[in-house]
């Protein structure tokens, strides 16, 4: 039966993990005495170590959940004593002094004002001289909270210790020899939960601190009787402080003690004294209750299990996931995503997008250079007036020309261009980042999006450089042939056409705002006549200042309150339209005229066609390189980032951290494991009951 409670210490341990509540629980010795009563010397003979933390202030302040495991020893008849917290990944800590300190930082780590916590900490211990043994130990009950305490103290530890208390557990309670039983708070709760003392084993200490008769007296039980009965021991240090003294001697001298006075504690033969014995009865009791316990966790175990594979078929229709997995996947959807982007990025498809900004810088130049021109009706002319000599006005228009291929192609195109399509990258990134499933996991997406800020930060300038020196040739010279031309005079119809459309537009909003076209028109002449006033206005201003004359002459036109300013602004908005569309027209009947048809020779007379031609070429240009200097570096190295950098080569337990941030997974693997458990657990319970059957007959006979 040995073997039983060993395997039901490593179920009782893994049900911990799977549930917290008191419905998966085995029993475990839960050991309450008041401070000082001698609780951590007792806990510290049993398992043969000085490990507990030691201090005048109340240092336990967490549970300690102690797993003893009893190992065999080494093969060269070594003991090989080791403790684990299997919380920390700290590994075997052989150095028992190292525990002591872990169990001190750890308590410590409480702060003062909460003073105590019922979380706890969980400290297993292998040893060939350690028993299979489970103890939970409380902080000591205390008689008044010192100053640095919080009042509510004394209620704290005893309701954490009444939470223990609780069944199937077993309680321990130790009592200083030399304190009247009647007083002890250990005793005293533990009536409380089990009033006929049925689970409650009694430890009496410091039994050297009274006459061995009257040690003899108290370990009867008469006064208090205890099913499970009482325990002597003494587990007294020699006192002489700064000195560490091995358990082994403290274990002789409690032994020495017992026998030295044998005629009181050996004689009748039923009193229980010495740790060895407490060891031995400790085991004795725990096994039983374990025992007993066998049958009803088994069913509780099942019911629970049945619960989640229903659960586990039913919400993932039985599919496994793992923390590895999930990463996995991850890295394939955004290397996904990163293919479509691909495609988005082909060198016809940014090609368009230069177009299209090159294309706003066209209209932006026509505007500037010819548009505003004065000479424009002569320049509508060209060829087609006889009057005009194309030898007397050509030279100005030809001017003209360079002047607007060199605004054009001079206008940052390099940056500008890569700029653009870096942003294109940027947004698309950003997206990628902001959706899921990286929306779960902040800090890769943060990660994510840096690294593709680096190389584009990398990218950016070397592109500008290069895309800037290969479009340079334009700048002194565009040839342009019969079929570019054609296409550059419709690509340059459909622009203005567009154009066309978007003025038209504005207009009939602008009409539909103020009220109608009579409405707009009128408004329209009223600003006209007053703007011709403003010009009078200032004109005679200058006149008169010429003449030295410093008096303003008041023109007060009352008249410009006949209507809002609002809608004033909207009647010179629409006069700007309406001039726009008429050069739209003009152009768009050059453009379609038999002259411009012609050719690339009659560029002076439709430079739109012309600068169309210039577009276009710098967009094929820029597109070819920035394909090359930054889109093809981007799309090779990102993955490459991510692959290496992103989410590779990180720590199973940084994996797991980061499966668990996406809350649909963490409640996926939750399932998936605690069904894992108790399915491990099952298997384990069941081969345990066909031990138990075989055993029963045997502890019936018993
Ligand atoms: P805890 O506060 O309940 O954990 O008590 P400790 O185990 O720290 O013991 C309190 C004090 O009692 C310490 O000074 C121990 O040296 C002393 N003590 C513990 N066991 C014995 C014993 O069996 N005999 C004597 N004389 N002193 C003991």
């Amino acid at each position: 039966l040995m073997h039983l409670t060993k395997k039901l210490i490593e179920i009782r341990s893994m049900l911990l993990s799977i549930d917290k509540s008191d419905a998966l629980k085995l029993p475990s010795i839960v050991v309450i005495g008041s401070q000082s009563s001698g609780k951590s010397s007792v806990l510290e003979a049993i398992v043969g170590q000085e490990f507990l933390p030691k201090g005048n202030n109340m240092v336990t302040r967490r549970p300690i959940e102690l797993t003893l495991i009893h190992t065999p020893t080494g093969e060269n008849g070594q003991a090989v004593e080791y403790g684990e917290f299997p919380s920390l990944g700290l590994g075997r800590i052989t150095d028992f002094s190292q525990i002591q300190k872990t169990l001190t930082d750890l308590n410590l780590a409480v702060s003062p004002s909460e003073a105590v916590s019922d979380e706890p900490i969980d400290l297993r211990i292998f040893s060939p001289n350690v028993p299979d043994l489970t103890l939970i130990d409380l902080p000591g009950y205390i008689q008044i909270s010192s100053m640095d305490q919080p009042e509510t103290l004394k209620e704290k530890i005893s309701a954490l210790c009444e939470k223990y208390i609780r069944e199937p557990n077993i309680v321990l309670a130790v009592c200083a020899a030399d304190v009247d039983l009647a007083n002890s708070p250990a005793l005293k709760a533990s009536r409380k939960v089990d009033p006929l003392g049925l689970r409650t084993l009694g430890v009496v200490t410091k039994m050297d601190l009274v006459p061995p008769e009257q040690g003899a007296t108290i370990l009867s039980g008469n006064r208090y009787p205890l099913h499970l009965g009482y325990v002597g021991v003494v587990c007294k240090p020699s006192g002489n402080s700064g000195h560490r003294e091995t358990m082994d001697v403290v274990a002789r001298r409690g032994e020495e003690y017992f026998r030295e006075n044998a005629e009181h504690f050996h004689s009748s033969s039923s009193l229980m004294v010495g740790t060895a014995t407490l060891s031995k009865r400790l085991m004795d009791v725990l096994e039983s209750s374990m025992a007993s316990s066998l049958h009803g966790i088994t069913n509780a175990v099942q019911l629970e299990l049945e619960e989640a594979q229903y659960q586990f078929k039913v919400q993932y229709n039985d599919r496994r996931i793992s923390p590895e997995s999930y990463v996995a996947e991850t890295i394939d959807t955004l290397k996904g995503r990163f293919k479509d982007f691909m495609a988005q990025f082909r060198k016809p498809a940014v090609r368009a997008r230069l177009k299209v900004m090159l294309d706003e810088r066209v209209m932006d130049v026509l505007e500037q250079l010819y548009w505003s021109d004065k000479r424009v009706g002569e320049f509508t002319a060209l060829g087609e007036d006889r009057r005009l000599k194309p030898e007397d006005v050509e030279p100005y228009w030809k001017y003209k020309l360079e002047a607007a291929s060199s605004l054009l192609t001079k206008s940052g195109v390099g940056r500008d261009a890569t700029v653009l399509v870096a942003d294109g990258l940027r947004t698309l990134i950003d997206s990628i980042a902001a959706g899921e499933p990286f929306n779960f996991h902040p800090r890769a997406s943060e990660r994510l999006v840096q690294f593709a800020h680096m190389i584009l930060r990398d990218r950016i300038p070397p592109t500008s450089d290069q895309v800037e020196n290969c479009i340079k040739p334009y700048k002194y010279e565009v040839e342009v042939d019969e079929r570019e031309w054609e296409n550059g005079r419709k690509e340059a119809i459909k622009l203005f056409e567009r154009e066309l459309e978007m003025c038209e537009e504005k207009l009939k909003e602008i009409r539909r705002k103020v009220g109608g076209s009579r409405r707009l028109s009128s408004l329209m002449s009223y600003v006209r006549d007053l703007e011709e006033k403003e010009r009078e206005k200032k004109s005679r201003r200058i006149s008169q200042a010429a003449l030295g004359a410093d008096k303003e002459i008041d023109d007060p036109s009352l008249e410009s309150y006949k209507y809002a300013p609002a809608q004033l602004m909207d009647a010179r908005h629409a006069a700007l339209y309406t001039d726009r569309l008429g050069i739209l027209k003009i152009r768009l009947a050059v453009l379609k005229s038999k002259r411009c048809k012609a050719g690339p020779e009659s560029d002076l007379l439709c430079p739109e066609a012309f600068l169309n031609v210039v577009a276009d070429k710098l967009a094929y240009t820029s597109s070819m390189f920035i394909n090359i200097e930054l889109l093809d570096q981007f799309f090779y190295q990102l993955p490459r980032e991510i692959d290496s950098r992103l989410l590779y080569d990180l720590p199973r337990n940084e994996i797991v951290d980061f499966a668990r941030e996406n809350p649909e997974i963490r409640r996926h693997l939750d399932l998936q494991d605690r069904k894992d458990k108790l399915e491990e657990v099952m298997k384990r319970l069941n081969s345990l009951s066909v031990l138990r059957t075989d055993a029963q007959p045997t502890s019936r006979r018993s």
